[in-house]
């Protein structure tokens, strides 16, 4: 299904910007706009989104868990008197204000930006140069000979050309080797936090349960602790002593609101991620809410269901034993491949599977030199620059990084380039 005025199969779109990806991340570049009060400006000048999925297919966000940040995060990059006045003034809206700092359930954050993401395209109706493409996965993204940037489907159709591209896809957990291994080796299943979290494994997970078969989680930080609390709510009394089995490796590590509180509850915990700004301790990596009571009743014995492994990993006979495995380590870009004129891929920066991006929120190529066409948003995205993570070494994860720090600094840069095909290339291709 394509949404876009004067889309035509064989006639690519050609706009000043195109966004791949409309889930939260993506929405946010809109929503910086909004912020500046340019978006009219911006959707004059052409903007185009691409997504792979339905208008009414929308999972950004979309886990039955509490939020591992505060509610009005999820609203920092959003004017509360532009395009989303009216979605906060409802319900749903009043509800994530009130919540203010305390955490909400992720399905009532993801209702909203669903429908601000529909309001977002009556607006965008209103333009004759700006649309939406949905039910289109991009592939590739081709850097032409002159600057400009091509989106490519798998058919290798290309659907819009423009001056620049906002990369938003988002990230994936990729399936660790070593783990996929095991899981041959003894016929078991391996899944995703994800698909737990968005509900997909419950009949499966309910049958295994009922046999007594134990479940392994492998992981040591939100997503791990998020699936145990999921399974101890959905699957209750169901569940036997120790039949839900947490493999740690690195430390765990919990938020703080303030030093002491880090220090009363441990005098020697590491306050090594100090958010200066703020205070507080482990302020994007650290367990909140329902993740962290269920470490801190595991710890204290309060909690049967569950064992912690730490320090040793998952085993064969562990894994034969159990049918299957979630695997709740950490995400990676979904980037679509990046190619130059000739279609030869262009080799790009990652760091541990994120794209590394310049200071500027552009990728990089894999030399280290700046690919100024391409820009990166979101979930699946690294920027060594960023001041907490080169205060911290934690990196900065969460909506309200995405909305009102990088897609403010991306709106700008891409806002006052000029639409115009006849500038340099981004990338010197080889001869
Ligand atoms: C379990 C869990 C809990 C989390 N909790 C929080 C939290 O409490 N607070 C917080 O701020 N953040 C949280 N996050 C991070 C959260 O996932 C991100 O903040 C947010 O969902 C990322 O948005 P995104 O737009 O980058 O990616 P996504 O939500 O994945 O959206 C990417 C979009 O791109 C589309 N797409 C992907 N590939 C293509 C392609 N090739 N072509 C076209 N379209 C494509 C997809 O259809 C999708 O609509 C959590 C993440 C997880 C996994």
């Amino acid at each position: 299904m394509k949404e876009h005025r004067g889309l035509s199969a064989d006639k690519p779109v050609e706009c000043h910007t195109q966004v791949i990806g409309l889930g939260v991340a993506g929405l946010g570049l809109a929503m910086a706009a909004d912020k500046q009060g340019r978006l009219d400006e911006l959707l004059n000048k052409g903007l185009t989104f691409i997504d792979k999925r339905a208008p009414d297919q929308w999972h950004s966000l979309q886990y039955d868990i509490a939020s591992n940040s505060g509610a009005a995060d999820f609203l920092e990059g959003i004017r509360r008197d532009g395009m989303a006045a009216e979605l906060l003034a409802s319900p749903l809206g009043e509800k994530i204000l009130a919540s203010q700092d305390g955490l909400i359930n992720l399905q009532v954050v993801a209702s909203f930006f669903e429908q601000l993401a529909r309001q977002l395209a009556d607006e965008v109706s209103g333009y004759s140069q700006s649309g939406i493409i949905h039910g289109q996965t991009v592939s590739e993204l081709r850097l032409e000979k002159d600057g400009s940037v091509s989106s490519l489907n798998p058919a290798r159709q290309v659907l819009a050309r423009s001056r620049q591209a906002v990369i938003a896809s988002g990230g994936q957990e990729q399936l660790l080797q070593p783990l996929q291994q095991l899981a041959d080796q003894a016929e078991a299943e391996l899944w995703c936090s994800e698909a737990i979290l968005r509900g997909a494994k419950n009949t499966v997970l309910g049958e295994r349960i009922a046999a007594g078969k134990r479940i392994v989680v492998v992981g040591g930080a939100h997503s791990a602790f998020s699936v145990l609390d999921y399974l101890l709510r959905y699957f209750g009394d169901a569940l036997g002593e120790q039949q839900l089995m947490l493999f740690v490796r690195g430390p765990v590590r919990l938020y703080h609101r303030s030093v002491d509180d880090c220090r009363q509850l441990s005098p020697l915990a590491d306050v090594s991620r100090l958010d200066r700004a703020s205070g507080e301790v482990n302020r994007y990596s650290g367990l909140r809410g329902d993740a962290r009571q269920v470490y801190m009743d595991v710890i204290a014995g309060r909690e049967p269901r569950v064992s912690i492994v730490t320090g040793d990993d998952v085993t064969a006979e562990h894994v034969a034993e159990s049918g299957c495995v979630i695997q709740a380590t950490g995400y990676r870009s979904r980037s679509p491949v990046i190619t130059d004129a000739g279609g030869n891929i262009v080799s790009v920066a990652h760091h541990h599977g994120n794209l590394k991006l310049t200071d500027t929120f552009n990728l990089q190529a894999a030399e280290g030199e700046p690919l100024t066409a391409l820009y990166a948003l979101g979930l699946g995205c690294f920027n060594a620059t960023e001041p907490h993570f080169m205060a911290t070494g934690e990196v900065p994860v969460g909506v309200n990084i995405y909305h009102a720090q990088d897609a403010q600094r991306i709106f700008r840069a891409i806002y006052d380039a000029p639409f115009s095909h006849q500038r340099p290339p981004s990338y010197q291709y080889a001869t």
